[in-house]
């Protein structure tokens, strides 16, 4: 049986719940959700099939699509390709904007003197930590900086590294978002589930469907009760609603959600 075969009746209830909707509220995580997870985070895209349904939904005039990223806004755009009029959250709601031919357009943010400081002692302790490991890196983001340890080989060292790297963020005044194989120092406070409660009030939504996959998602997961609807993609202990096993899966969701809201 297709996941599809398998999936359709499972979720004949939840859609019908939804596409009842004066309007809906979208919400998308991107990586592990609508993209396969990838080793290196410049080359995450979505699945064509993901990108077909994110396209369907956006040409439903009661359908309100977002994308809720912990990347930074602009370089959601880039690799998601949303289609226009789709809202991109980045930076873990740190970040608002919208797509406009194809480029994201975004609500300035400033960092204060003293968190662009902050910043700074954050992304050279964390890069300090990362150069006596083989494997570990630190991404740079305008908020954040991201401690990698996927490509490290030797998983207990990396999860010592992921605890030194998260005790090091707080010492340091940072918000720490702890992933997989990644720790997140984020110098604004953030959140999905704050991100969410926003996109609602500002899109006029009386209905919400959220999935994502990761341990940040889980806070925004926690926060929704029917009849919206949180979806947890992949494995994993989750207060959602209903798991799906991966992107493709998401992608087929997302397509029966489409053509019930075309109806
Ligand atoms: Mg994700």
């Amino acid at each position: 049986m297709s996941a599809a075969g398998a999936g359709g009746g499972a979720w004949a209830g939840v859609i019908g719940r939804l596409a009842v909707a004066r309007r809906l509220l979208v919400a998308l995580d991107f990586d592990g959700t609508l993209a396969p997870l990838v080793a290196n985070p410049a080359d995450s895209r979505p699945t064509p099939e993901a990108g077909a349904a994110m396209a369907r939904l956006a040409r439903i005039p009661r359908v309100h699509l977002a994308l809720v990223s912990g990347r930074p806004a602009a370089d959601l755009a880039l690799l998601a390709s949303p289609p226009d009029g789709v809202e991109l959250v980045g930076s873990h709601g740190a970040e608002r904007g919208r797509v406009q031919a194809g480029r994201a357009v975004l609500e300035p943010v400033t960092l204060s003197p003293a968190r662009a400081q902050r910043l700074r002692a954050v992304t050279d302790g964390l890069t300090a930590l990362a150069g006596g490991a083989c494997g570990a890196w630190v991404e740079s983001k305008p908020f954040a900086a991201v401690f990698h340890t996927r490509p490290m080989p030797d998983r207990a060292a990396a999860a010592e590294l992921e605890a030194q790297a998260a005790a090091l963020g707080k010492r340091l005044g940072g918000h720490v978002l702890p992933g997989k194989m990644v720790v997140e120092v984020s110098v604004l406070p953030t959140g999905k589930a704050a991100a969410l409660a926003r996109l609602r009030q500002a899109a006029d939504a009386d209905r919400l469907v959220f999935a994502g996959d990761d341990t940040t998602d889980e806070l925004a997961l926690r926060t929704i009760q029917p009849p919206d609807l949180g979806i947890k993609v992949g494995s994993g202990p989750t207060a959602a609603e209903l798991r799906l096993p991966g992107p493709g899966a998401v992608a087929e969701f997302l397509q029966a959600l489409a053509a019930a809201m075309e109806r």
